[in-house]
């Protein structure tokens, strides 16, 4: 065989296995219609490869095992609180640091302290759990990331990023004090993980401080981030992630993180900031959501998983086995022909399901039921990003219809191997070429607030 570049293997191998179930088609479509359509309502243990999430699905590391074992569980002052507290300040550069639960009690706490009921808070996409906390603290969430992001086939290297000139008029529109802060997400989940820049992300601060506004970062996938800058970005090739990284954060004055992405633990988050009296707020908070600020819902040993998972997020070699391991998946569907969302992003390869069932309104769910197909047919679980993710319009009541309808087929860290993608692969694409045969869904269920977990649709 020969190699037409230098292949990478990943910095680790494996000491602990656990087993996988196959079930047959009958099964699994029995199974589908009992949870209504919705991946999220599968037994887990119905499922062969398990692409629904990439958060809190890590495998740990020996390293991150054996810290657990040392966990201090204090109720206050714990030691292990006191690492978590050293390595994120050295890795993410903020001078407060408080865990959470995980990402949305974070998000809870900063949007209720930030935000005035009335207020705007201006962001590069939504995403759901970020803007649901949003608005419940009284705030209008308004989307100024550039066109391009909604375009599923551009190869622009930065679909993350604001657009500048939009949040200007924002700003002229409804005026600086109106807006509470800006929340830039990178790389961008919703879009199909596409990264911002840190010309972007510079551009965004200078701007904001210019009016006086907060930049927010939902810090959640930065180390992804800062890898696709490495890789892309004029003047980071020689620099490492974990100055990336901290280069990043520096244009921000807080930030949300969901643990469950980039530190490689199954539970956790963060809040962090610069400021003491927002600092004061949200430790007055803490203690009614999550527990004190020594441990934020989360156990001794927790804080000391994330604080290990950290120093290996950093790692170049870590994260670059990550995302290649994606890039490997994507590039097998793309040569294969499959439309999926380009250039393939940090944490998953993203059908683009308009393309894909072309012969299905966005108003019969053509994500959803794609999601739902590829369970049946091969037992591989992802989930719905498309009209069902994107929920209500809160004063029409109509659905919002995004541009983008995905199925998103998410990547566990260090989990599974290439053959496991081989496998997924070459379910995708016998599913695209018998793929009109497929119908429509309707929804019979619908929950308040973020449907798309729980809502059960039926078969046109
Ligand atoms: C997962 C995620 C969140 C929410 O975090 P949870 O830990 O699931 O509560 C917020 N923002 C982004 C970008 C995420 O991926």
């Amino acid at each position: 065989m020969a190699f037409d570049k230098k292949p990478w293997a990943e910095p680790y191998r494996i000491k602990v296995v656990e087993p996988l179930k196959t079930t047959t088609r009958e099964h699994r479509l029995a199974a589908i219609r009992n949870a209504g359509w919705n991946t999220f309502l599968l037994h887990a243990d119905d499922v062969y490869i398990d692409l629904l999430t990439d958060s809190g699905t890590n495998a740990m590391s020996d390293g991150q095992w054996s810290r657990m074992m040392v966990g201090d569980e204090a109720y206050a002052g714990s030691r292990s609180f006191y690492r978590l507290e050293e390595v994120c300040r050295k890795y993410y550069g903020y001078r407060y640091i408080m865990p959470t639960h995980q990402g949305r009690g974070a998000e809870n706490l900063l949007s209720k302290c930030m935000i005035r009921p009335g207020q705007y808070v201006a962001g590069n996409m939504y995403f759901t759990t970020t803007r649901q906390h949003q608005e419940l603290a009284g705030g209008t969430f308004v989307d100024v990331i550039i066109d391009e992001a909604n375009n599923s086939f551009s190869d622009y290297p930065f679909k993350g990023n604001i657009d500048l000139g939009k949040y200007e008029r924002l700003i002229h529109e409804k005026g600086a004090e109106n807006i509470a802060y800006i929340t830039v997400g990178a790389p961008v989940n919703m879009a199909g993980g596409q990264p911002v820049s840190m010309e972007n992300m510079r551009a965004v601060s200078e701007l904001s401080h210019r009016h006086g506004i907060k930049v927010v970062l939902d810090a959640t996938r930065n180390i992804e981030n800062a890898y696709f800058i490495q890789q892309r970005e004029a003047g980071y090739a020689d620099k490492s992630i974990e100055e990336i990284n901290r280069e990043f954060c520096s244009y921000s004055d807080a930030a949300t993180v969901s643990a469950k992405k980039d530190l490689y633990v199954n539970i956790g988050g963060l809040v962090m900031c610069n400021d003491s009296e927002l600092y004061d707020k949200l430790r007055s908070l803490v203690v009614v959501y999550e527990g004190m600020p020594t441990y934020g819902g989360l156990a001794g040993r927790d804080m000391e998983a994330m604080a290990e998972g950290l120093i290996e997020a950093v790692q170049d070699d870590m994260i670059a086995s990550r995302v290649r391991q994606v890039e490997y998946f994507g590039n097998l569907l793309h040569e294969a022909g499959i439309p999926i969302v380009t250039p393939i992003g940090g944490h998953g390869v993203f059908l683009d399901a308009k393309r894909f069932y072309d012969h299905l309104p966005q108003n019969e769910f053509p994500a959803q039921k794609l999601a739902g197909d590829l369970y049946v047919e091969s037992g591989v679980r992802g989930m719905e990003r498309g009209i069902v993710s994107a929920g209500r319009n809160k004063q029409t009541g109509d659905h919002y219809y995004p541009e983008l309808e995905l199925v998103r087929l998410t990547v566990p860290r260090r989990v599974y191997t290439q053959a496991h993608f081989d496998v997924a692969a070459y379910y995708i694409i016998e599913m695209y070429n018998n793929r009109h045969n497929a119908h429509g869904l309707r929804m019979v269920y619908e929950p308040e607030f973020l449907r798309f977990f729980q809502a059960r649709f039926e078969e046109i």
